[in-house]
């Protein structure tokens, strides 16, 4: 019940004990459209450019940047939490010129304060994490994508920790380049990065990628623009996907079964169904731990539906009360990071875990903890709260 990673969907791990097949097998050719074809509706989006990258989800978030930016253009980065910082991180290693704005851990920007920085540094690219696990809220998008049309700007986003929980539009979003990953609400493990490029991107992207001699035609010049990774180049690896199939490294194929059926899951329950699911069960985490006597952390008006943070009272070591927990009841929550570390715990309800059950067991099993830690809590303050959740949305 932490904030990822998360207890795996048993389809599929299922799905990841098939056997494997050769990278130009008609199977394994097929695989790879069927789940780009599944992931256009996962991103809701047109973008044929849809494809895994084989990693964690910062694999994703590095191969879309260092493909978009060249050294010392400018990358704007609204960082409200460790996320942020990552972007940061990697687009200075990209070469960027990083310019950031920020607020307080816990809260989101206004879309004018995105404006105002947007037309004052120019960007080529804006980088937004859309949920920030680490404080539990998610960044409004949908006025971006139009500002950064108007001001010719691309936009970034990754979505690791919202995709599948919470509503997710890429194209009617305007959003130019998204990445996530497999291990907060898709139900998957971590190890591969859903990756979607609308053509303004893919056409970045594209002017940018380096002839790896011996596959394509030798002897092509290098750029002084091409992209600094080979990995990572996403046009080398859109032609890959493509119908070129150029090959470029080997596709991890028990990621691609994994990813495809995280997809399949998510698909079959329906995108409305499973925001709706997260949210009902999110609410009741809510209110059950409200319902402990406990405060809960950050901007609620912003609060992802899949995580909530909780301020640890006073007094209480909050190492001592996960670690009880995991120990006693075999269930893990989290603290977070930074500023936050040892301040907030951050209890999930994401993909598999986003179960009625799962949320009774875990407030009544912190109920007991805390009781033990000298908390003076309310005889099944918790479990009624959120009970009272269930009954009223049945
Ligand atoms: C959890 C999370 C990640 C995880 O990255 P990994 O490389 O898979 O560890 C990335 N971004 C966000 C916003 C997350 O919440």
């Amino acid at each position: 019940m932490g904030p990822g990673p998360i207890t795996v969907h048993p389809r599929v791990l299922q799905a990841m004990s098939a056997q494997l097949t050769g990278q130009y097998d008609p199977f394994m050719t097929a695989t790879m459209a069927e789940t780009q074809a599944l992931y256009r509706e996962v991103f809701v989006t047109a973008n044929e450019a849809t494809l895994l990258v084989d990693g964690t989800s910062r694999a994703g978030i590095e191969a879309a940047l260092v493909s978009l930016v060249e050294p010392g253009d400018r990358v704007l980065v609204p960082r409200f939490g460790r996320f942020g910082h990552l972007l940061v991180e990697i687009a200075e290693r990209c070469g960027a010129e990083v310019h950031v704005i920020d607020v307080p851990w816990g809260q989101v920007f206004a879309p004018e304060a995105i404006e105002a920085a947007v037309r004052e540094v120019r960007p080529k690219v804006l980088a937004v994490v859309h949920g920030d696990t680490s404080t539990t809220v998610a960044q409004p998008l949908d006025a971006l994508g139009a500002i950064c049309r108007e001001h010719d700007v691309l936009l970034y986003c990754d979505t690791t920790a919202s995709l599948g929980g919470n509503a997710f539009l890429t194209d009617a979003w305007g959003l130019d380049a998204v990445s996530a990953g497999l291990q907060k609400c898709l139900g998957g493990p971590s190890g591969s990065a859903p990756v979607t490029l609308s053509p303004r991107a893919v056409e970045v992207i594209e002017s940018r990628k380096s002839i790896e001699a011996g596959i394509r035609s030798p002897g092509d010049p290098v750029r002084a623009d091409r992209i600094r990774s080979n990995y990572f180049d996403l046009g080398q690896v859109l032609d890959y996907w493509g119908p070129k199939r150029l090959n470029h490294h080997t596709e991890a194929t028990t990621m691609l079964y994994g990813a495809r059926e995280c997809a399949r899951v998510l698909l079959e329950e329906g995108l409305d169904a499973s925001v709706a699911r997260h949210r009902l069960h999110g609410d009741a985490m809510l209110a059950g731990v409200q319902g402990l006597g406990l405060t809960p952390f950050g901007d609620l008006a912003h609060r992802m539906t899949n995580v909530v943070g909780v301020e640890i009272p006073d007094g209480v070591v909050g190492d001592a009360v996960r670690a009880e927990l995991l120990e006693d009841y075999g269930i893990e929550i989290g603290t977070s990071f930074g500023p936050l570390h040892g301040r907030v715990w951050r209890i999930g309800t994401m993909g598999y875990n986003a179960r009625r059950d799962a949320v009774l067991t875990t407030l009544a099993a912190l109920e007991a903890v805390l009781r033990r830690h000298g908390v003076a809590v309310p005889t099944a303050g918790g479990t009624e709260a959120a009970q009272g959740v269930y009954r009223a949305a049945a």
